[in-house]
């Protein structure tokens, strides 16, 4: 028997942020709502942390084997984030996308705009923190990187803040719950509130660039 044929396919729904800024902890509470979202799990070199399993949080593989899979051209973005490589499977987004459902891709901005390039009705959501001195806490808290580590990422996660107004929609991680609802209003489609274009939005982003 034939299946039926689907009319809705899914949307890509990019959130990049500067690591700290919370956006692991709300792209797993961003699943737990939604049974029917799908998490794209990226390609990486770098070595597992802590609690990652290979296939669930990363497929990690050799530097070879990420080359090759560029070369077949298997990868829908790819970029070199803190000096590893990372990338998005182009099979894995089209196999969910096709079968209808929303996927959620946990990237970096210059993955970001490939992605944006690729396909064009994706949605770009970037998450600050509410200051650099409050990004600079939980990075601390974290307890998984060495001093080394932290002070490069904070080097780099101002830089990778100033990429804000290329996205649609800025989030600002401050109360974690207001964070996930606004989160949840801009996979629902009503996310306004939110978007870069919005004086409010870009006001607020200017100030914690600016220190404030
Ligand atoms: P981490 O090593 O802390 O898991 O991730 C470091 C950075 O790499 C994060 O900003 C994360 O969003 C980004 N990243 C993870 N997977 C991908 C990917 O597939 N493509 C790109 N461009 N960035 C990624």
């Amino acid at each position: 028997m034939a299946a039926a044929a689907r009319t809705t396919t899914g949307k890509l729904f990019v959130l990049s942020a500067p690591s700290g800024a919370g956006k692991t902890t709300l792209t797993r509470a961003l699943l737990a709502a939604d049974p029917a979202l799908r998490f794209s799990i990226s390609f990486t070199t770098r070595q597992p942390r802590g609690s990652e399993r290979d296939g669930h949080d990363y497929f990690f593989v050799d530097p070879a084997r990420f080359a090759a899979m560029i070369a077949a051209g298997e990868l829908l973005e790819h970029a070199a984030v803190f000096g590893q490589h990372y990338g998005t499977g182009r099979a894995q987004i089209e196999a969910h996308t096709r079968a209808g459902h929303n996927v959620l891709l946990d990237i970096d901005w210059q993955g970001a705009r490939q992605v944006r390039q690729r396909m064009p009705a994706s949605v770009l959501v970037f998450i600050m923190p509410p200051s650099l001195d409050e990004l600079e806490r939980r990075l601390r808290s974290r307890g998984t990187d060495t001093e080394e580590v932290i002070r490069r990422r904070l080097a780099e996660a101002r830089a990778e803040m100033e990429h804000w107004p290329e996205f649609d929609y800025l989030v600002i991680n401050d109360r974690w719950e207001e964070a996930l609802a606004a989160l949840r209003g801009i996979l629902a489609g009503h996310g306004a509130a939110c978007a870069t274009t919005a004086p409010a939005v870009r006001q607020r982003a200017a100030a914690i660039l600016a220190g404030a």
